[in-house]
């Protein structure tokens, strides 16, 4: 069931087109994020959801109803923006009530909903601090209370995290998540940050270039991606250009029979890490491919080994090998192995 539904938006400011033709639908309860790279247009979309900035063309539903001309006010959203700061001379009781104020709410009604966010956010023993007296992640978490109080039927999130450090994201992201889970209002969320997106979401916007790439949860985005740019911004891929013909794909670096390969053309051979084999010899498995390779680099990182091994001249592959037994040296040859049925063929 849609709840909030993004009809055809295109954006334009003088003569840039941030958005292209956005369609999105939310359900309710969903926690979605709005991923790409900087000036993908994520901003200009959450700005719009907002209600501070306007269409050029299409429109914003809200259960069903038109809300594309309703002022924020109107819209009654809950906001973590940055230009949002917190009031720097209100207590965090204060920041807090505050928008209960502006409704003119009950003292009572007040403090209990106050008391119920302090808790929320666990952030109780600091409700008369000032907000410079709080750490980043703390702030952070009287912005979301703040945003959260009045009970909106939606939350906008821009780069909510983008200021902490990563052990503090992700303790926030946790956070984040739970508060989500146990409210179920709507988030709609903005980050850059393809892990954060991973972590936190339901539903995940991949956008390039104002547009909407790829739409949907962080497993169908990682191992179906349907487009080069979600395979390489979603976590590490390792692709193979080349060519199909006949349901074979072929490359410089060797030839795949595939089922399903598709029409007849250019395209790239796309496998994640973990789908690949690292070994000393091409195996005895028929049912993989093995392709000669060199090691040019690897990483150790305790629990495993991260290589790097050339196919070609321009083509590398990552891979995931064995740790325990020492590295395999820079320079060896080795061959890398994987199932045709964990390949993806993108165009
Ligand atoms: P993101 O949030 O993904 O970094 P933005 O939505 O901020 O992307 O920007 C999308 C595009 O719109 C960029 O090309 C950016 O330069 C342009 N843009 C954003 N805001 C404005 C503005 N107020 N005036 C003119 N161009 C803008």
């Amino acid at each position: 069931m849609s709840f909030i539904e993004i009809q055809s938006v295109n954006k334009h400011y003088n003569s840039v087109q941030a958005l292209f033709d956005v369609s999105l639908t939310v359900r309710k309860g969903e926690f979605v994020t709005l991923l790409g790279p900087s000036g993908s247009g994520k901003t200009t979309l959450l700005r719009i959801l907002s209600g501070f900035e306007p269409v050029t063309s299409g429109a914003i539903r809200m259960g069903g109803r038109d809300i594309t001309a309703l002022t924020p006010e109107r819209r009654n959203f809950g906001l973590v923006f940055q230009g949002y700061a917190l009031f720097p001379h209100m207590s965090v009781t204060d920041n807090i009530a505050y928008p209960l104020k502006v409704r003119r709410k009950s003292r009572a009604e007040i403090a209990e909903r106050v008391q119920t966010m302090l808790d929320l956010v666990q952030l109780g023993r600091f409700a008369r601090r000032k907000p410079h007296e709080l750490s980043g992640g703390q702030q952070q978490r009287v912005a979301l209370a703040r945003a959260l109080v009045f009970q909106p039927d939606l939350l906008l999130l821009d780069e909510p995290m983008s200021a902490l450090d990563k052990k503090l994201r992700f303790d926030l992201q946790e956070e984040l998540r739970d508060i989500h889970r146990r409210l179920g209002t709507t988030f709609i969320n903005v980050t850059h940050d393809q892990e954060e997106a991973m972590h936190m979401s339901d539903s995940i916007a991949v956008m390039n270039h104002g547009r909407i790439e790829q739409y949907g949860s962080a497993f169908a985005l990682y191992r179906q991606p349907e487009s080069r740019f979600v395979a390489g911004f979603i976590g590490k891929s390792n692709l193979l250009e080349g060519t199909v013909s006949a349901g074979i794909f072929r490359a410089e670096g060797g030839a795949v029979e595939l089922q399903d390969a598709g029409a007849d053309g250019a395209a790239a051979l796309m496998l994640r890490p973990e789908d690949v084999l690292l070994s000393l010899d091409p195996g005895e498995d028929s049912g993989r491919v093995a392709l000669p390779a060199e090691v040019v680099s690897s990483t150790y990182s305790g629990d495993r080994a991260l290589y790097t091994v050339a196919l070609g001249p321009q083509i590398r592959f990552l891979i995931y090998g064995p740790a325990r037994a020492g590295l395999i040296a820079d320079g060896a040859r080795v061959f890398v192995t994987f199932d045709p049925k964990d390949c993806l063929l993108l165009r």
